[in-house]
């Protein structure tokens, strides 16, 4: 079924007056909000006996089609081992994984609508990039002009035309991992899996590469699942989020919801936010979470939590303040530019508007 777009012929992905073509948008899949993975209770656990290793505990998970779907979480977590129980390299312990609405569990990789694309682009070094790209098209047994009219369509997606003839050992990291995108695309999938397709490029063209996969995303029509344990990857990319810990998940929800109104504490941390006792607050609620940019530092004497500078660290455009409270919790507040006046010792208070405060139940 996913070949669909092959079976409609050369001129359907061909795009002979110049304008993108519309690459890879399944027929049955039109409904945005429709359900694309339904991932349901699956658990995996790696070894037996007092060795064993429990990877997955009872993930329930529901990924939208044509969306940008992340799976944030610390090293360690699963996160690999659940994409690759989609794309069909494991096999849960426990769980169903449905794909457009079917069971996939019998399925061998090959078999499923899934690519996926990893941090080492594990390019072919003897083949061209076009030949890099057609190499899922040609295992499919397409050939000739068709396979050519995708490769070019393809390489254009991730802008790369004119780069079919060249090797890919001379290119650079973010124009291999572009052609190991066009080749996990070429034969059209409905999934795309990337495991932390970025973390092997350095920092200025890691942040280009976010730009183009998400344009990229877009363009392709879609859906992509993204591993990441970058919270700020996850955030700009990521239409939803799954926060991912031991094995579980804490928290699904957009970038908003995960960034400004975690469910936990442990999410809290992690997306950096501070994590108070809720009584330090006000609050009935054990525990409470409070946004750094949401703290404002004013000079002793008015109303707020009362302590001291214990450090500032300077980033350029902020200045993140380290406040040792009376009562002996710590609070980092953000300070926009240099925070002049605010040397080691200085006694501050930190004002905290109540609508900023998300109350934790654990
Ligand atoms: P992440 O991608 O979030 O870093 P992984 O999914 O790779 O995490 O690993 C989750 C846990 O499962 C880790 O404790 C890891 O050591 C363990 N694990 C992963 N694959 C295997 C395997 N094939 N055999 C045994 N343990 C594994
Ligand atoms: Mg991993």
């Amino acid at each position: 079924m996913w070949r669909s777009w092959f079976a409609k012929g050369p001129a359907a992905w061909r795009d002979d007056d110049g304008t993108p073509a519309p690459v890879l948008v399944p027929a049955a899949l039109e409904t945005p909000a429709e359900t694309l993975v339904e991932i349901r209770a699956v658990s995996k656990v790696f070894g037996t006996g007092a060795g064993a290793v429990k990877a997955l505990d009872d993930v329930s998970l529901a990924i939208k089609a044509n969306a940008f779907f992340t799976l944030l979480g610390p090293s360690g977590c699963g996160k690999s081992t659940l994409l690759r129980m989609i794309a069909g390299f494991e096999h849960p312990s426990q769980g169903t994984i449905r794909l457009a609405g079917r069971d996939i569990l019998a399925d061998p990789p090959h078999r499923r609508p899934v690519n996926i694309v990893f941090q080492s682009y594990a390019l072919f070094p003897h083949l061209s990039v076009a030949r890099n790209v057609a190499f899922g098209l040609e295992r499919l047994g397409h050939r000739g002009a068709a396979v050519a009219a995708r490769v070019e369509a393809m390489l254009r997606l991730v802008r790369l035309e004119g780069f079919g003839a060249r090797r890919p050992d001379p290119l650079s990291g973010g124009q291999q991992q572009r052609v190991a995108l066009a080749r996990a695309l070429a034969p059209g999938p409905k999934l795309l899996l990337l495991d932390e397709p970025l973390s092997a490029l350095d920092v200025k063209l890691r942040q280009d590469m976010r730009v183009e996969l998400k344009r990229i995303q877009r363009e392709a029509g879609i859906t992509f699942v993204l591993v990441t344990h970058d919270q700020e990857e996850a955030l700009s990319l990521s239409a939803e989020i799954a926060v991912m810990r031991a094995g579980r998940v804490l928290q699904t929800g957009t970038p908003g919801d995960i960034h400004g109104r975690p469910a936990c504490r442990f999410v809290a941390d992690f997306m950096g936010g501070n994590v108070l006792r809720g009584g330090t607050l006000g609050l009935a609620a054990p525990f409470a979470a409070v946004r750094p940019e949401d703290v404002d530092l004013r000079p002793e004497g008015g109303p707020g939590l009362a302590g001291h500078v214990i450090e500032t660290t300077y980033l350029g455009a902020r200045t993140t303040c380290l406040v040792g409270l009376d009562g002996g919790e710590t609070i980092v507040a953000d300070v926009s530019g240099p925070a002049a006046g605010l040397e080691p010792g200085r006694r501050v208070v930190c004002h905290v508007p109540p609508a900023a405060v998300v109350a934790l139940d654990a």
